[in-house]
Formats: C-alpha cells, sequence, structure tokens
C-alpha cells in the first residue's frame, strides 16, 4: 500500500481547495462548524448542494451516468478529507448515500429516470423508514403493514427515529405484504413520494442536545402506488440489506475525526490549565488528546486499506463493521475531551448561539460552542447504522467463525 499522494491526486486536491476557496463562503461554513448533529442546518445545507452538484461533484460515489463524478476511491477521501477539514455544511444525503445506490441496482428505468437526476441535484430529499418501536436491531420482525388495493398499496402502522423526516419530502420504507411466510420474506421496499401525503404525520423527538433530528411517523392508510416499490413484492430483504452496506461502509470516518480533534485542540490551546500555562500543555490532557489522535491514525491506515482494496475491486466486508465500531467509539472519546476541556463552561444551555449569523456574546466559549451538543448528539453513533454490539456480532460470525 502506497501512503503518499500521486502527481495526480496532489493535483485534484489542489483543484477541490481552489474549489472550496472560491465557493465556500463564510456563512456555509459557520453553518457546518455550528452542526452538532448528522446534518446542517437545511437551508445552508441545500444550498451547498446545489452549488456542489453545479460543479458536477454532489455525488461521489456515483457512477458518471447517473450524474456522479465517477472519482476513485483515493479521489473521494480527499475530497471527503479537504471539505470536512473547512466546515463544509453536512448535507442531508440519505438519497444520495442510500436509496439512490438501490435505485441503481434493483430500480426500473423509468424509476431511475423520476429519482436519480433529482436527487444528484437536491431537489429531492428523502428520508429513511426502517426502524419501528420493538424493531431496531431485529429489523425482519417490522410490522408497519402495507396491503394492495388496486394499483396502490395502503400503508397502515409506524416508524421511529426517523432521521430529517421532518425536512425530507420523500421517504423510502420496509413494509410487511405478507404474514404468513418467515419474517424477511413478507417484506417489500417501498417510496412514498410526498411526506404530504394524507394519512401520514410526523411527529418530533428532541434530543438532549435540544435538536430536533429525528421522528417518530405514523402511517394511517397512506396510499403510495404500486410502482414505486423498488424491486419485487416479498424481496424487500435483499434490497434493504444491500442498502446497509452502503449506511455502514459508504463513507469515511476519518476526514470528520481529524476535523474534531482539531476543534478540541482549538479549545485546549485557549483554556487555561490548573495551575499555570494552557491546557493543551497539561501533561494529563495532552497524553489523552495524542490517544485520540493515535487511534485515529490507526483508523486511517486501516480505512486507506480499504480504499486500496476496494479499487482493487475487492470487497471489505467484516472490515466494515470493525471500522463503524473504532469510528463511533473514536468519535465518543473525543467529544469527551472537549467537554472536558471547558469543564463546566461547556454545560450552559445556548441552543441560539448554533444559530446562523448569531453575534451575541455567550457564556459558552465561542470554540466550544458545539462541544456539549456533540457529546450528548454523538451519543446515538454507537447505536445508528447497526448498534456496536450488532457489528460484534457480525465480526464474530464472520470473523471469527463463532
Ligand atoms: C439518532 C438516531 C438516528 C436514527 N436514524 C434512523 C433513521 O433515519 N431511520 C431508521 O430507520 N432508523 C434510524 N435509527 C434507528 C437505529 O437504526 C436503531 O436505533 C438501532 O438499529 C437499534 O435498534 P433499537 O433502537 O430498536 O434498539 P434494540 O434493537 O432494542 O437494542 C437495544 C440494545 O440491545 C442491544 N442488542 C439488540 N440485539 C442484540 C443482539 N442480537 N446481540 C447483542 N446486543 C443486542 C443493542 O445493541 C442495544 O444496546 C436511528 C437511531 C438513532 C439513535
Amino acid at each position: 500500500m502506497d501512503l503518499d499522494l500521486s502527481p495526480q491526486d496532489q493535483a485534484f486536491r489542489d483543484e477541490v481547495r481552489a474549489f472550496l476557496d472560491a465557493h465556500l463562503g463564510e456563512d456555509l461554513r459557520e453553518a457546518g462548524r455550528k452542526t452538532a448533529g448528522v446534518f446542517a442546518e437545511m437551508e445552508a445545507g441545500r444550498r451547498w448542494h446545489k452549488i456542489l452538484a453545479k460543479r458536477g461533484w454532489s455525488a461521489p460515489t456515483w457512477p458518471v451516468e447517473h450524474g456522479g463524478t465517477g472519482w476513485n476511491a483515493t479521489q473521494r477521501y480527499i475530497f471527503a478529507r479537504e471539505t470536512t477539514a473547512v466546515d463544509a455544511p453536512r448535507i442531508f444525503a440519505m438519497g444520495l448515500r442510500m436509496v439512490g445506490p438501490v435505485i441503481m441496482k434493483f430500480g426500473t428505468p423509468e424509476q431511475k429516470a423520476k429519482y436519480l437526476p433529482a436527487i444528484v441535484a437536491g431537489d429531492m430529499v428523502f428520508c429513511q423508514g426502517y426502524s419501528e418501536p420493538g424493531s431496531g436491531s431485529d429489523l425482519a420482525s417490522l410490522k408497519t403493514r402495507a396491503v394492495r388495493d388496486g394499483d396502490d398499496y395502503v400503508i397502515n402502522g409506524t416508524k421511529i427515529w426517523t432521521t430529517g423526516a421532518h425536512v425530507a419530502d420523500h421517504m423510502f420504507c420496509l413494509v410487511r405484504t405478507a404474514t404468513e411466510r418467515k419474517p424477511q420474506d413478507g417484506i417489500s421496499f417501498v417510496l412514498i413520494d410526498s411526506m404530504d401525503t394524507p394519512g401520514l404525520s410526523v411527529k418530533p423527538i428532541v434530543t438532549l442536545a435540544g435538536d430536533h433530528e429525528v421522528n417518530q411517523v405514523f402511517f394511517d392508510n397512506v396510499r403510495t402506488p404500486v410502482a414505486n416499490r423498488i424491486g419485487p413484492e416479498n424481496a424487500g430483504w435483499t434490497v434493504a440489506k444491500y442498502l446497509l452496506e452502503f449506511e455502514r461502509g459508504g463513507d469515511a470516518y476519518t476526514p470528520n475525526l481529524h476535523a474534531r480533534i482539531e476543534d478540541v485542540r482549538r479549545i485546549a490551546r485557549e483554556e487555561a490549565a490548573d495551575g499555570s500555562g494552557r491546557l493543551i500543555e497539561e501533561r494529563g490532557f495532552a497524553e489523552r488528546l495524542a490517544e485520540a489522535d493515535l487511534a485515529i491514525q490507526a483508523l486511517e491506515m486501516i480505512e486507506l486499506q480499504v480504499l486500496s482494496d476496494l479499487s482493487k475491486g475487492r470487497n471489505p466486508g467484516a472490515v466494515s463493521s470493525q471500522m463503524k465500531i473504532r469510528g463511533s467509539e473514536t468519535l465518543q472519546a473525543i467529544d469527551h475531551l472537549g467537554v472536558e476541556a471547558l469543564a463546566w463552561y461547556a454545560a450552559p444551555f445556548e441552543p441560539e448561539a448554533r444559530t446562523i449569523g448569531h453575534n451575541q456574546p455567550t457564556v459558552v466559549p465561542e470554540a466550544g460552542i458545539t462541544a456539549l451538543p456533540l457529546y450528548f448528539n454523538n451519543r446515538a453513533a454507537t447505536i445508528y447504522a447497526g448498534s456496536n454490539e450488532i457489528q460484534r456480532n457480525i465480526i464474530a460470525k464472520a470473523v471469527m467463525g463463532l
């Protein structure tokens, strides 16, 4: 594995940097800096999506024929690293990252033409309706029922923890279309074309940090056309599993970890240590910062190895579970250091300080305004996209043969 960037990759990195200098305005960077959840403030995210789409860069993992960049794995990593380092807003990208690749693989020509260009352009925003109360890790037990009525399915039931259901305009979801067989064999994958469809309602779930990102969604005789089913009826489990590969393995973790640890360093350079000097020079704190840094570097080596494998056409397999575990746990360790660095100055509840354009004095130092919200919100990182216990089960079975 050659870790040095080739001259072509260096030229690509410089091209990305020049683009970011020219197009990523301070207001968008502010939106990126103030994000403490999985996506930035929606208006800023959409604006950034459109800017990227205009340049042809909104879908880094997609093939050119569907409006993607056609970049290789190294280019995608460079792009993620460069954009994260300068606080580009995190786009709410379940269309780009999850349902888009599914439609490419299982969709009809009509479905591809209807959805893919709109997702790339940022004109269609999807949320994911998989989990239900009682059906998270044990997803195949899901109960939301879809019954055929003429050319429609009529859906009844509920989904929970639906990220961004309140800002999305479309939803992809798993529904039960047969009950008399093995649970996995009675599930279908359907799209809902409007979150304003009669009978569909969205109830907010506010996080400990005061953020509204997740929801419970209720279906009361919601109709969606049979033509909106992706793949055959009762074959939704195969479609769902294909999508999960993208949810768990699609993104590099370390660009975000590098950016987060840099935030903590910024706080520690400003904060006083007990006694004298700055916290960054205090031995105990500096040691733990170095430990987190080493964890990131170790993970980065694995990630680069995976990229190298992918570019040779090899599937990373259970390594993506290992990366999910290490990535989420390292993120939580960094969040912990950020809060510790601020001590009680992390605690004041000032959600208004995270709104774009806010310029009033705050009790929390400016560099630490997201520290506690990140700490709270990222507790979920070891739960969503398949909990870390489930990832450990996968490693136990696939790698250790237990
Ligand atoms: C912030 C956030 C955003 C989310 N966004 C979405 C979304 O957009 N769309 C969506 O569909 N879902 C979403 N989820 C749901 C997420 O996928 C589930 O929460 C997750 O799969 C766990 O399921 P559960 O909550 O039902 O917990 P359970 O499955 O009930 O698990 C409870 C505990 O038991 C452990 N456990 C369960 N089974 C096993 C086992 N076999 N072996 C060992 N331990 C086990 C789990 O690890 C966990 O610690 C989100 C969740 C969160 C927290």
